[in-house]
């Protein structure tokens, strides 16, 4: 989207444009609802929140906890002697290696 498609699009949502510019880029300055802002900033401001968002839930992130919880299901069984808990953390472990291999696919 160019600066031009933004800024009509801030115009048809009510905004008004000011006669002041952005420090940042230069683009008009727009106010809706007292709010004066740069529609430009606005959305790159955006874009980087969902960006950093989406990095959080990628791959990597959720490998690593995963990995976190078998190794400590993995520390737990080697000391277990009580075939009821060694069956429970078995069944953990299961479900986490299939977790895995299904992220990492
Ligand atoms: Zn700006």
């Amino acid at each position: 989207m160019d600066v031009v498609q933004i800024m009509s699009k801030e115009l048809l949502k009510g905004a008004k444009m000011l006669g002041e510019h952005c420090e940042k880029c230069g683009t008009p300055l727009f106010e809706k609802d007292g709010e004066v802002y740069c529609p430009i900033c606005k959305i790159k401001g955006n874009e980087k929140k969902t960006e950093y968002i989406s990095k959080l839930n990628e791959g990597n992130r959720q490998e690593e906890i995963l990995e976190d919880k078998i190794n400590y299901l993995l520390e737990r069984l080697k000391d277990e002697n009580e075939v009821s808990r060694i069956i429970e953390i078995g069944k953990a472990l299961e479900i986490l290696l299939r977790v895995k291999e299904l992220i990492e696919k």
